[in-house]
């Protein structure tokens, strides 16, 4: 079976312009607030009313008109007491003031609260020592939220700050972006799921680390995982396998996408009457790396080795899913670092480096490699908290060399530029 046609290979960004070009935003969907974190907002909310809904005190003290307190000390007749939860009876009068408590409905006529460590704190009357507070501490109506206005427009995403938002204006189902369907496909005749490690331990199978991490990536992208498990090297195996795939937003294969003589994956897509876009990218780790469609359902057939599989996600995936979930912003926001070391790769592709990089006391940020880059070595991924990105071209940089750094993590920040 012949392979699909053979693209020239891409640079990194124009390759991940095309997959990013290629994914389309999902539909929405209407969900309980209380399920909603991490969602993002499809559609504009209004608030039901005003926040806060009553003019109302900032502090701990006495409504007074300022009038009163224009010489001080002063002594006013107090009225009586409002706590929070509670309504004034009267309006403020000349030589008048109401003990109020935060939060509490400030009476008609006061336009000052006075806070209580300026008073002696009087119950029937009360002396105001200082006037620094002269027309100040009441909070209008409406200052946070007007009702009908806009609390949060879409695009938004749904953290403690917006889920608290919403709550506060009465939305209590809100439209968000469907939550991606990913489906996971690990291929290879050596890997077997981790319940099987005593072929492990006898030598003869690797655990399919990658089913692990890229399960954990999608969770941690805001997408769904849909297992399809471990196919063996064979056509029919992978055609079984993806036959399951069905209802899947995004697939992604690890594995066999390469040119060796069992990498069947690119044939299998064929057969199945995919379009590939690409499979090759300057890139490394992770240079053999496919991009299609297959039947409407985009596809991406990232590397086996495992470092590649997650360095690839990182490029390629992740924003893939950002986009579908309704995210603006897809790709990690990248930090200027300095080298700690000298560092020389082999060959004339973007190499993606694994790096520990450190915040110093003055802000600066400094990266060292965490050793041997294999795309075999998972561990080294576990060490890591960046990539360090070396320019396709650069083959030598001297300690203290400027260099971008991609986090990894899970709470890094996005922006709408690849690059950026
Ligand atoms: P491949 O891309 O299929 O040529 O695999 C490249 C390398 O990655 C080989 O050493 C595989 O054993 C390894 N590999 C492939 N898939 C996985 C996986 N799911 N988990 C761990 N290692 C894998
Ligand atoms: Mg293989």
């Amino acid at each position: 079976m012949a392979h699909l046609p053979t693209k020239h290979q891409l640079e990194v960004d124009e390759a991940v312009a095309r997959v990013v070009a290629g994914v389309t935003r999902l539909d929405t969907e209407p969900v309980a607030r209380a399920e909603a974190r991490g969602r993002v907002l499809a559609a504009p909310v209004r608030s039901r009313v005003f926040l806060p809904p009553w003019d109302n005190s900032a502090m701990d003290g006495y409504a007074v008109r300022s009038a009163d307190i224009a010489t001080v000390p002063v002594r006013l007749r107090v009225t009586e007491t409002v706590a929070a939860g509670q309504f004034p009876s009267r309006a403020v009068q000349a030589g008048e003031a109401t003990r109020i408590m935060t939060g509490a409905p400030v009476p008609d006529g006061a336009d000052t609260v006075v806070r209580v460590e300026d008073t002696d704190a009087g119950i029937d009357q009360v002396e105001i020592r200082v006037n620094r507070d002269a027309r100040k501490n009441v909070r209008p109506r409406g200052e946070d939220i007007a009702a009908g206005a806009e609390a949060l427009g879409p695009g938004v995403m749904l953290g403690p700050a917006q889920l608290g938002v919403l709550a506060a204006v009465g939305a209590e189902t809100i439209e968000v972006f469907r939550t991606p369907r990913v489906a996971i496909l690990s291929s290879g005749d050596e890997l077997v799921t981790p319940d099987r490690f005593d072929e492990v331990v006898a030598g003869r199978k690797i655990v399919s680390s990658n089913n692990v991490t890229l399960r954990e990536l999608v969770i941690e992208a805001g997408g769904e995982p849909l297992e399809l498990g471990i196919a063996a090297d064979t056509r029919a195996s992978l055609r079984e396998h993806l036959a399951r795939a069905q209802g899947a937003d995004l697939i992604i294969t690890s594995g066999g996408i390469s040119v060796g003589a069992f990498d069947y994956v690119r044939d299998v897509l064929a057969e199945l009457g995919a379009s590939l876009d690409f499979w090759r990218v300057r890139m490394r780790p992770g240079a053999p790396i496919g991009f299609g469609m297959l039947g409407g359902t985009p596809w991406l057939g990232l590397p086996g080795n495992p470092v590649s599989t997650m360095v690839t996600f990182e490029l390629f995936a992740r924003p893939a899913i950002r986009k579908m979930r309704g995210h603006a912003a897809l790709h990690r926001a990248r930090a200027a670092v300095t080298l700690e070391e000298p560092i020389s790769v082999g060959v004339e592709l973007t190499h993606f480096l694994r790096a520990v990089v450190t915040r110093h006391d003055d802000g600066r940020l400094t990266a060292r490699l965490t050793g041997p880059q294999s795309s075999g070595i998972l561990s080294s991924m576990a060490r890591a908290n960046a990539l360090v990105v070396v320019p396709r071209g650069t083959l030598q940089l001297p300690a203290g060399a400027s260099l971008q750094a991609i986090p990894l993590g899970g709470d890094g920040a996005f922006t709408d530029r690849f690059g950026a």
